[in-house]
């Protein structure tokens, strides 16, 4: 009666815990959204845009407005001569852009090389597009891959690797070494990147974004994939971007024209305004962010948990066991939301096997003053969690 992949599925973990803290009140740090409402210059656009500018069907591709500005963005800060008539497309989303990239590039039987932990849409897509997952898991605390792991994994069946980096759910970062022995395996292997890269503007301390695509051979086997949801903390708009060679812009294409085939034109106006006239945002967004996830850590530090290191994302994580919660972080997470009122993301959400079970994942892009109740809060449920 239903496709298996499917009716198998749990309920995505952001839902689920964004539905409880709706439910429960709770404050959430748990599904990556800011307490803020973007920046207004923009959103004003937007509704000139629905009040008086074009609101039917645009073209497949996306506005051309947008698809030179995406061109232009990644010209100047990630130094990448992208052809906006030949390789950019709008897509509704990063998601749809995943989508895309994996119903257009997969064959029945091809192998796809993932990294866990994986953002929660890659495993059920790529099996619905017929794909042989091969998951190398990273570890904690620096979650980086070894080139045996990449022996281990690759073979003449890959045809696609994911690569999310900036890496949602471990805030970590690719380091250019990593980077260049993924881009030697691609080569060798003939496989083509597809490269998450939503969170390239949201990192902090310094960092420059690399994008696979710019190092050698990368060029013309790399779908870069980048949402305005995160560049401009507006993440209901889903709006997204796909960069990739012409040749793989074409394939991507037949995918998109069936799954959305456009994407609101006045969203995609707005946010093409957006692009040209905001340098000054990408630095405020970065450092406010920095301190909100200072302000967190900081809390949470003095309340005795344990931190790891957030270099980008809007998401730092807390050691359970190392806190001193002996509990997984599926039932502290439950207990928290429902308890103490605070809802948080457990790790083991980002596995499908053998997951780890001690970490939990918050959302820093708050308020002050939602961080620091919330800080209290969680205190709070590691008191109810010790005195079961
Ligand atoms: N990939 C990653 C790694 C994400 O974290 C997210 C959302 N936060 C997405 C894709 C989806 O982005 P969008 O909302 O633009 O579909
Ligand atoms: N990417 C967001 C997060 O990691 C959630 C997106 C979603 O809800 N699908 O929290």
């Amino acid at each position: 009666m239903a496709n298996p992949i499917y009716s198998a599925l749990p309920t995505t973990i952001f839902e689920v815990m964004s539905a409880l803290a709706r439910e429960t009140g709770a404050i959430n740090l748990g599904q990556g959204f800011p307490d803020e409402p973007g920046p207004e210059a923009i959103r004003r656009h937007a509704a000139e845009a629905v009040a008086h500018g074009y609101n039917q069907y645009p073209p497949m591709a996306g506005l051309p407005e947008l698809r030179e500005a995406v061109a232009r963005h990644y010209q100047r800060f990630q130094g990448l001569d992208l052809d906006w008539k030949s390789e950019i497309t709008v897509t509704s989303g990063a998601t749809e852009a995943l989508a895309c990239a994996f119903l257009g590039l997969i064959e029945t039987g091809d192998e796809v090389v993932l990294f866990a932990p994986t953002y929660d849409s890659y495993l059920p897509m790529v099996r619905r597009a017929g794909g042989i997952p091969r998951v190398v898991r990273l570890q904690p605390p620096h979650w980086r891959f070894s080139r045996a792991d990449l022996e281990a994994a690759f073979s003449p069946r890959t045809r696609l690797v994911v690569l999310n980096n900036p890496l949602n759910p471990s805030a970590t970062l690719c380091p250019p070494e990593d980077l260049a022995l993924l881009a030697e395996f691609c080569v060798r292997f003939d496989t083509v990147a597809i490269c998450d890269e939503v969170w390239e503007q949201v990192i902090f301390d310094g960092a420059v974004h690399q994008p696979l695509m710019a190092l050698p051979g990368m060029r013309e086997r790399a779908v870069k994939i980048g949402s305005a949801g995160k560049l401009f903390a507006l993440t209901g708009w889903k709006v997204g971007f796909i960069a990739a060679a012409p040749a793989l812009t074409q394939t991507l294409a037949k995918a998109h024209q069936f799954l959305t085939f456009t994407t609101p034109p006045n969203l995609q106006s707005a946010v093409a305004w957006g692009l040209a006239n905001s340098d000054d945002w990408f630095a405020s967004m970065r450092a406010d962010l920095a301190a909100s996830r200072d302000r967190l850590s900081q809390a949470l530090k003095a309340d005795g948990f344990t931190v790891l290191q957030s270099a980008g994302t809007y998401f730092l994580n807390v050691d359970l066991a190392a806190s001193g919660i002996a509990e997984d972080d599926m039932s502290f997470c439950l207990r928290a939301v429902k308890d103490a009122g605070v809802a948080a993301i457990p790790l083991s959400a980002f596995y499908e096997s053998d997951p780890v079970t001690t970490i939990i994942r918050l959302c820093f892009a708050k308020r002050d003053e939602t961080l620091d109740e919330g800080a209290r809060r969680l205190a709070k449920a590691r008191e109810l969690s010790r005195a079961r």
